[in-house]
């Protein structure tokens, strides 16, 4: 099977944010040699091919690492750049420069997706961000002046105490920046982390559905196409690297704490930064069975708006949708959650809000 995706997980962060629950760990220089070295094993050892179409950078923060180190690993992965289509790269506002900016272009960085977050500068301290509204305004300037015509904000919603004015003056201000796309998340406390033990607590699942209702409306309202639950694009800037992910294709992950997905085996590489360096990490595969495939088919490309073609479904599972699923569509369709036309089949509105449910009436 074609694999046309590369994500690269670089752990390393400034600082901690409070309520983050992805692999990462404190930047420390003496870290990052042995690591690109490490990226280096990985590439050969998952035998990547080169004619990738999309290269993802994500973290952790890719852009904490130093002008020098962030070439050396941009450099590292050139060999894989002749094909790509999206190349992008996750940043900082605090860690984001011109230089470093002039840099990724000039390897063919084409895309950048930012963790702006909130603009509310008493919420950013409060999540131990070390930005402010101010900065997210001068970052986003500049990498409109580097050339950057393709970048993504990220937005969180779902705060501790904020209401929905309060989300109303983020989107406002987001607006004003005019990404081409904005990836939305809601705020959840995972066990572990610094909010968690603060006893901070997650918005009721009322607020969450108002919040995220406010959201759709005002982007829809300003141009942007919902294409994924909770990711919002202009015309022509839906992210190709991610819909892989949605698409439910196959792709290479390399790095402590990356998830890839190849001959049918998804896997973790796991062990902590200490083993990774060395060279020990874990790599924990979980093999995928016909029932799982079938049922990550089905949650997956249901997460898009343009949901699935009876064609592709059928060229990838081997048999006809409509055959199979016929009586629990119809069902479905009744319900409000499901729309079908002569081509394939995509969840409403209201659909995509019940994914869980769309997709076990499906397949009981
Ligand atoms: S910058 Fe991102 S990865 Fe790093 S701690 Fe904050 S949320 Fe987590």
């Amino acid at each position: 099977m074609t694999r046309r995706g590369l994500y690269v997980h670089i752990p390393f962060c400034g600082t901690l944010c409070h309520y983050c629950d992805f692999v990462k760990v404190i930047y420390q220089k003496a870290w990052i040699k042995p690591y690109l070295k490490e990226l280096k094993h990985d590439l050969s050892f998952f035998n990547v091919e080169s004619d990738l179409q999309t290269i993802y950078i994500g973290g952790g923060t890719p852009s904490a690492l130093s002008f020098y180190e962030l070439r050396n690993l941009l450099q590292l992965l050139k060999l894989y750049t002749t094909n790509v289509k999206e190349y992008t790269v996750e940043a900082n506002v605090e860690s984001l420069t011109l230089p470093k900016l002039k840099l990724m272009k000039s390897y063919g960085v084409n895309r950048l997706s930012v963790g702006v977050q909130t603009t509310n500068d008493e919420m950013l301290a409060k999540l131990n961000r070390q930005h402010t509204y101010q900065m997210i305004k001068t970052k986003i300037n500049l990498i409109k002046k580097a050339g950057f015509t393709n970048f993504s904000v990220d937005l969180i919603y779902g705060l501790p105490a904020q209401s929905l004015n309060d989300l109303q003056s983020d989107l406002t201000n987001i607006l004003k920046l005019n990404p081409p796309h904005i990836s939305t998340y809601s705020l959840t406390i995972e066990k572990g982390t610094a909010a968690s033990i603060k006893k901070w607590v997650s918005a009721s699942d009322e607020k969450m559905r108002a919040m995220y209702d406010l959201i759709l409306s005002t982007l829809r309202a300003e141009g942007y196409v919902r294409y994924e639950v909770s990711n919002f694009a202009k015309a022509g800037f839906e992210s190709i690297h991610n819909k892989l992910y949605w698409e439910n294709h196959e792709y290479y992950a390399i790095g402590l704490g990356a998830s890839g997905y190849i001959d049918g085996k998804r896997y973790v590489i796991e062990g902590g930064i200490s083993r990774y360096l060395k060279g020990e990490s874990i790599i924990n595969i979980d093999e995928i069975t016909r029932q799982e495939y079938i049922e990550e088919y089905l949650m997956l490309n249901l997460r898009l708006a343009k949901g699935f073609t009876f064609r592709d479904f059928k060229k990838r599972i081997g048999f006809e949708f409509m055959e199979k699923y016929e009586p629990q569509v119809k069902a479905l369709i009744e319900r409000g959650l499901l729309s079908v036309n002569h081509d394939g089949v995509c969840a409403t509105d209201e659909g995509i809000m019940l994914l869980d449910q769309v997709v076990l009436t499906l397949i009981m």
